[in-house]
This record gives C-alpha cells, structure tokens and sequence, in this order.
C-alpha cells in the first residue's frame, strides 16, 4: 500500500509504498469521529496481451480533489494520485488476474487522521491507496438483476454531500440494501429527496434507461454522485450515434421504458431485468438482456479489458 500523512495547512509530500497493514490511529481522530474522508475506487484490468490497464484514472484523481474540498481536507494532486495508483497497481501486479477472469480493484482513501475533538477539520490527513482482486460485483454475471424502489428512505439532499465519495454517505444505505437483498433484490433504488419522484442512483452505481433508441440518464444536481463509467457510457452511447438525454428521469417514464441498466466501476453496466415501485412491476426486455444494453456493455468492457481498441485514449496500461 501507498500511504503518506498531510499536516492541515501544508502539502502533500510524496508517500512511500509499505506493506498492507493496521493504521495507528488516535480515538479522537476526525475521521472516526466525525466522518471527515472520502474514497476512490478504480479497476486495473489485464489485457490479453498481458499488459495492465486502467480505466481514466485521471478522472478519479480530479474527483477525489474536489471531494476533499468538499469536505475540508487538503486535496491531493492529480500528479500525487496518479503516482500512488500506478506504485500500487506496479507492486501488486501478481494479484492482477488473466483476462477476463476478475480485476484488481484500487482503493485510494483519504481521510482526517488528527485527534480534533471539536467538530472541525482535523489537523492531519491520510493518504494511502491499497488494491485487492475481485470478481463480479453482482452475482449471476450478465444476468438482469430486480431492483426496488425505496419508499422510505433517500441517499442524498441537495446541498449535501451526495456529489461526493464521502464515507459518510454509505452507511445509511447499508440496512436499506440488505433489507432489499433479504427480499430477493440486488439492490435499491433511490428517488430525490425533494419530490420522491425522480430517479437518483441505484444502490453505488449510476441509473440509465432507453425509450425508443435514446439514452435517459439523471442529470448531475449535486445529490448524484459523477460517475466515471456514467460519462463514458454516455460519450461511448453518443459515439455510436445514440441520443443521450441528462436530465430528470421520473420514475414513471423509467418504467415504461424498453431498456434500463446500472453503470458503475464496481457494476460496470449491469442490466436491469424487474423494478418494483408501490406494489407496480416493471419487467424490461422479458429478461432478456435489451439490444442497446448488451452493445454498451460489449463496447465498454472490450476497451475496459484491451480486447478492442481504444479510440478515446481512457486505458493507460501501467
Ligand atoms: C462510485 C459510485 C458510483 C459510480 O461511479 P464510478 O466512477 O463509475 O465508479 C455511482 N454512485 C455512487 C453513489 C458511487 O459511490
């Protein structure tokens, strides 16, 4: 792991690549008691031809900049972040699987490491980037997962920190999603917290869906969380000359469209096959995967694994 410390008020100094182990930290650290951190995830991929790719990292690098700024924290550079990434993914290269078989997911954390007992920035930053292989995010592959609509709870207000990776806004979401998963769902869905009536995010991962050949995916307001697979899916859909509308998805027009998906690093684009919503089903495709759905997919994950090429420059190989 990479992992470097940041006194508040002073820069980030290059960190140094040590062995994955515990943190030392003081109970009165910012972050356990106030939530004061953010996180990145980002996935490096083993191309056919053995070299190791990811995916824009850049983008994550920008976002974790405006997150600490968000959330009082001394931003890390996008030179500094890129830097740990590639140290990290470069050392842990036998954890990267063969094509096609997983991905070694890269977790860059930052967060207020300094006692502050007052609800303040903490005095001191951590900035470590661990990694760890992994499988698929939902089981079952390419299989239609069945969503539900929540009625009780919202993921995020405006003029919060929904924008953000911020720690604080995932544990929230926990009991919801294992509730749901209890009842057979993969995961949740949220509507605004203003009307309860426009789609949010499903669970961690971006919402789409297709009426009539054009892309619908919710605008960014500040309570959606800017995803990464979100705008390359939207710039690839437009790439082959698909309509890709951001703006407010009712959830009513979401299910009477032909198509819906999730996107995100972890669900990569994962189809949708049911939604409940107050006792209503929508049921997309009838379950079989939506025509747009599967030639997003196949397009993302062939430039995401090097299996084709890569037009837009998004896959650095490390
Ligand atoms: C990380 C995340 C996403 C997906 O973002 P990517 O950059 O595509 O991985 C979507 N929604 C939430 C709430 C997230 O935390």
């Amino acid at each position: 792991m990479y992992y470097v410390t940041c006194k508040l008020g002073e820069e980030w100094e290059p960190g140094v690549m040590q062995d994955f182990q515990d943190l030392a930290m003081s109970p009165a650290a910012g972050v356990i008691n106030y939530g004061q951190g953010l996180f990145e995830g980002m996935k490096a991929r083993r191309a056919p031809d053995g070299r190791i790719l990811l995916f824009r990292p850049e983008l994550n690098a920008r976002r974790s900049a405006d997150g600490c700024r968000r959330l009082g924290m001394p931003p890390v550079s996008e030179e500094m972040f890129l830097d740990a990434v590639y140290k990290v993914v470069r050392q842990n290269e036998r954890w990267v699987p063969p094509n096609g078989r997983g991905e070694l997911y890269v977790r860059p954390l930052i967060f207020g490491s300094g006692e502050i007992l007052g609800v303040a920035p903490a005095p001191e930053y951590t900035f470590l980037v661990y990694a760890v292989p992994v499988g698929p995010y939902f089981k079952g592959g390419l299989n239609p997962i069945s969503l539900k609509v929540s009625d009780e709870f919202h993921r995020a207000a405006p003029g919060g920190s929904g924008g953000v990776k911020a720690i604080g806004n995932y544990a929230p979401g926990m009991m919801p999603s294992k509730k749901a998963k209890a009842e057979g769902y993969a995961e949740i869905i949220y509507l605004d917290a203003v009307e309860h009536r426009y789609v949010e995010e499903v669970g961690a991962a971006n919402f789409f869906c297709v009426k009539d050949n054009v892309l619908y995916t919710p605008e960014l307001t500040g309570t959606i969380l800017p995803g990464i697979t979100r705008l390359s899916t939207i710039e690839l859909a437009r790439s082959l000359g698909y309509e890709v509308r951001e703006t407010k998805v009712d959830i009513e027009f979401a299910m009477q469209a032909d198509e819906a998906f999730c996107a995100g690093t972890a669900a990569v684009i994962s189809p949708i096959g049911k939604i409940e919503h107050s006792g209503k089903v929508a049921e997309y495709c009838e379950g079989e995967i939506g025509p747009i759905t599967r030639q997003l997919y196949d397009a993302l994950t062939a430039i995401q694994e090097g299996r084709a090429e890569d037009p837009f420059g998004w896959t650095p190989s490390v």
